[in-house]
């Protein structure tokens, strides 16, 4: 389907959602449940969720769970959620404080990305998009990154059973999509691309061009590491110079997307330069990529995102449109009533007054032989990565 059929009727496309993920809550950190009640707040008062089907998510099972996590992990996660000094596997650590609740509520995030990936897989929608998930850094025997369950590991676990030969999955989280990497590092059905901050700048510390992937897997593992400050025209070009060719090579059966917004240039916690125009190109870039190799099979995730106020209910609304296919105007107001509900909870940051900040990407078209750091990052993964998918790593073509 073309893009403009698209936008003019919309894509099919279902939203998993309820307000039980709410508890998975930190207390005092970073990643605050307000940041995905917002989002939905803010889509709910711009008619988004009108245009999309909005199915409550289920809790994974302990069968499902054990595709990713070890015995003795889930046990510890389980403790932890009924003993608050627990201390063990990555849980209790700044990061990741435990709570009460925690093994639920941790369940249920992935059981609503299995639920989102089947739904598209077995044909009830064509994209399907769960914002509370994207929670890529958690591993199979610990917590890690705020992560403690691997929704994403469950959702493509749950594809591949279902018959999938071959899943390509894409991370734009400012953060290397680490836990992902890992449980499909030497498995050649899943094609894991992440493109992120350098590592020697940032959390995890790995994810530098050179991971390709180990044995028969070998070059299906792809990375990009940019350097801080990159902005929307190089994060684009850099997307644009890797991310395509790699899937477009892999052909995939269907495309799942971890969509995380900590690239924005007032997040807390990283260092890149994108604004909300340029994340928004980010995912119609992606949903276009669905259309074009995987016959519109989508499953959007979220992810990372700091910006509880000014980034993520604007971005995350922006990729909930983008999946039902009638993308929110980014030169629209906010509407007062959201804004409102904000002050009625106290809130007295400023807050944006327009569902975008104003700028409209035009990045140039990467050529071989840059040699900016940004340029150069490229040439590292397509000369690590692009012989192994058979693609020419100096032909921009590719
Ligand atoms: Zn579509
Ligand atoms: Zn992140």
């Amino acid at each position: 389907m073309g893009s403009e059929s698209r936008r003019a009727t919309g894509c099919d496309a279902t939203l998993v959602w309820g307000p039980d993920y709410l508890h998975y809550n930190f207390g005092e950190h970073p990643m605050a449940p307000i940041r995905l009640d917002l989002t939905v707040s803010l889509s709910r008062s711009l008619g988004v969720l009108d245009h999309l089907a909005v199915i409550e998510p289920v809790t994974a099972t302990e069968s499902e769970l054990l595709t990713v996590h070890s015995p003795d992990y889930l046990d510890a996660v389980r403790r932890a959620s009924t003993d608050p000094s627990y201390l063990g596997h990555g849980l209790g650590s700044d990061d990741n404080p435990v709570f009460s609740g925690m093994f639920d509520a941790a369940a249920l995030i992935a059981g609503g990305s299995k639920l989102a990936a089947l739904q598209v897989w077995n044909g009830h929608t064509r994209h399907a998009v769960n914002i509370a998930g994207g929670l890529h850094h958690a591993m199979r025997d610990s917590a890690a990154g705020f992560c403690v369950i691997n929704d994403v590991v469950v959702a493509i676990r749950a594809l591949l059973e279902a018959g999938a030969q071959r899943v390509a999955y894409v991370d734009i989280d400012v953060h290397h999509g680490d836990g992902v990497q890992a449980a499909f590092y030497d498995d050649p059905r899943v094609l894991t691309i992440s493109i992120h901050q350098d590592p020697r700048t940032l959390y995890p510390g790995t994810g530098l061009a050179g991971e390709t992937g180990r044995g028969t897997a070998e070059g299906t593992s792809v990375n990009l590491a940019l350097p801080p400050a990159t902005s929307d025209d190089g994060w684009l070009r850099a997307f644009n110079a890797v991310v395509p060719g790699a899937v477009t090579a892999f052909k995939p059966d269907i495309l799942v997307t971890q969509c995380g917004c900590d690239t924005h240039h007032e997040d807390p916690l990283a260092d890149l330069s994108l604004t909300v125009d340029g994340q928004r190109a980010a995912y119609a870039a992606l949903h276009q990529l669905a259309h074009q190799v995987a016959d519109g099979k989508w499953l959007a995730l979220g992810g990372g995102g700091y910006g509880v106020l000014r980034c993520v209910p604007r971005t995350w609304t922006h990729l909930i449109a983008e999946v039902s296919g009638r993308p929110v105007d980014p030169s629209i107001e906010i509407p007062h009533s959201w804004k409102q509900s904000l002050r009625q909870r106290g809130v007295t940051a400023k807050l944006p007054e327009l569902m975008g900040e104003g700028r409209q990407p035009q990045p140039q078209q990467w050529l071989p032989g840059g040699e900016s750091w940004l340029d150069r990052s490229i040439w590292a993964t397509r000369d690590a990565s692009f012989p192994l998918l058979g693609l020419d790593p100096s032909d921009p073509r590719d």
